[in-house]
């Protein structure tokens, strides 16, 4: 099917798919989860269902008071958590994810309607919320040893921070949560989960899921509309702040969190480079290239983001990456056969649509590039090529469905370009020669490179930025550790 006809169709079949928000969670009732208790607050946060542009739920607006109370509770309840054991610990995590079980539906029915991701994204986004936490069950943190002699040992402890605070994008809004709270709580901490403003939807219910299983104020829930964020992070209450969002507004984390000495986690911004060096076969490389570049509708830290391609096979991947994304069926997440959602925000489908016009000034659009005049923040996946470094396309981050292919015939040279901008959280390279493959990636300064793959990423694998895509590592022992205080135990002997 066509795109034009497939956001046609998915316009058409818009009275069908909000019938199908009585079998979601389309109710005014929600309460955000603070010290055990779903508070309702008198004010309210309407929420926005990006493929139709009307009010999906609204739901709590918490403000400084309910910062306060969250704050409060967290500190008692972390107190008390700070003494059990991991054993309890990854129980409770176990119950969490047993709840979550219990309420996959509805919480993929949300993520439809609150981010605008298709129904098979938000399965799978339950999926992964649960996969990750449920990761944390089968890890712990035990006490290194680090010397000993006859003389002396050394251990390293890991002791809790007490209360954190989870402040998460509108991209993965379940996803984040899930990966933020559990290895918080298996440190030893309480955590109070600051959602995006136009996705509050899915934590606001796992806040109602989990009320009666977490001891009361180990779990605060707190949705804004923006005006939170600053007062997290300076407040001194709270040891440290796991943020996920834009370059920008992790600076202002950073500095806000300065004054306390807070600890801070900031996973930002990314404008991956994949290098492609030689396809064996073309169709089949661009099929993978596609799929990374454009899941969730671009709409991914780790998406492929900008495409180098040597001049041998330039046009042969240009045209097969057309042709995907032209077959691509772009609509309402609640639509049958939908693959791609419309983008998830009014401010961000406005971001798109200057890329799109960058995109034709200093490009030449082979695939989309032509926004349909319909309800719904809906960008056809669009390909760009002959666009050259140096554009907005290509140095700035879309976080859209939009991909710039850029030609190169130097390797050396196309690392330096791939290497040239702040940011650095993933790159690519795409080779059946893996060794030559590697070579290329060890150049690359990004925290992350796959070979013929992106964005392959697990609980148990690091996921470090490097230079401004962010501060610390999330995941892996590395990311776990970063909930923990270390404390070096130094002990003579004799
Ligand atoms: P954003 O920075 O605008 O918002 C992120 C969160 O910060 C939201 O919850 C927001 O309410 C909150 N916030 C706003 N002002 C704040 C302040 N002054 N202090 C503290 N918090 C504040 O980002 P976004 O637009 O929601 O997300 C898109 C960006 O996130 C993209 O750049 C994307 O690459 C990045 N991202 C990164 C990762 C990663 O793991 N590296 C994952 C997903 C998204």
């Amino acid at each position: 099917m066509g795109m034009l006809s497939s956001l046609k169709d998915a316009v058409s079949g818009q009275s069908n798919n909000l019938e199908s928000n009585e079998t979601g969670s389309s109710t005014n009732s929600y309460g955000l989860l603070i010290g055990g208790e779903l508070v309702q607050t008198g004010e309210t946060l309407d929420v926005i269902n990006p493929a139709t542009e009307e009010i999906f739920t609204s739901v709590p607006l918490a403000g400084a008071g309910e910062l306060e109370a969250a704050v409060a509770a967290a500190t008692t309840a972390a107190k008390n958590f700070k003494s059990t054991s991991i054993e309890e610990r990854q129980a409770l995590i176990k119950k969490i994810v047993k709840a979550m079980g219990a309420h996959k539906e509805e919480l993929a029915l949300a993520l439809v309607q609150e981010q605008g991701k298709s129904l098979d994204m938000a399965r799978l986004e339950v999926d992964f919320s649960m996969g990750f936490a449920m990761h944390f069950t089968t890890v712990g943190l035990p006490i290194e040893v680090l010397l000993e002699t006859d003389a002396q040992r050394v251990e390293i402890h890991r002791k809790p921070l007490g209360v954190v605070a989870g402040i998460t994008a509108w991209n993965f809004p379940l996803l984040m949560a899930a990966y933020k709270l559990a290895p918080a709580i298996l440190a030893g901490n309480a955590i109070i989960l600051k959602p995006a403003p136009t996705t509050p939807v899915s934590t606001v219910m796992l806040g109602e899921i989990i009320k009666d299983i977490v001891p009361p104020g180990l779990v605060s829930i707190l949705v804004d509309n923006n005006e939170l964020g600053a007062k997290i992070t300076s407040h001194p209450g709270i040891a440290k702040i796991s943020f996920t969002g834009s370059i920008a507004t992790g600076k202002k984390v950073m500095a806000s969190g300065a004054d306390t000495l807070k600890r801070v986690t900031l996973e930002l911004g990314g404008n991956d480079a994949g290098i492609v060096l030689d396809a064996a076969d073309p169709k089949a490389m661009a099929q993978n290239l596609f799929n990374v570049a454009f899941m969730n509708s671009g709409q991914v830290c780790i998406a492929l983001k900008r495409l180098y391609v040597h001049d041998s096979i330039y046009d042969a991947i240009c045209d097969e990456m057309a042709v995907l994304a032209k077959g691509a069926i772009v609509g309402d997440g609640m639509k049958d056969g939908t693959q791609f959602g419309p983008v998830q925000n009014k401010q961000q489908f406005e971001i798109i649509k200057g890329f799109i016009e960058d995109a034709k000034a200093n490009g030449n659009i082979i695939a989309g590039g032509q926004v349909p005049d319909i309800p719904g923040y809906f960008i056809p996946l669009t390909v760009v090529r002959d666009i050259s470094d140096g554009t907005k396309l290509v140095d700035e981050e879309p976080f859209g469905p939009i991909l710039p292919i850029i030609k190169f015939s130097d390797i050396d040279e196309v690392i330096e370009r791939s290497n040239r901008l702040d940011y650095g959280l993933g790159g690519s390279v795409w080779s059946s020669d893996v060794d030559k493959a590697v070579k290329v990636a060890e150049k690359m300064d990004t925290g992350t490179v796959w070979i013929n793959s992106h964005m392959a990423f697990g609980p148990n694998i690091p996921f470090p930025p490097c230079k401004q895509s962010g501060v610390g590592v999330e995941w892996g022992k590395e990311g776990l550790n970063e909930f923990t205080s270390m404390q070096v135990i130094n002990i003579a002997k004799g």
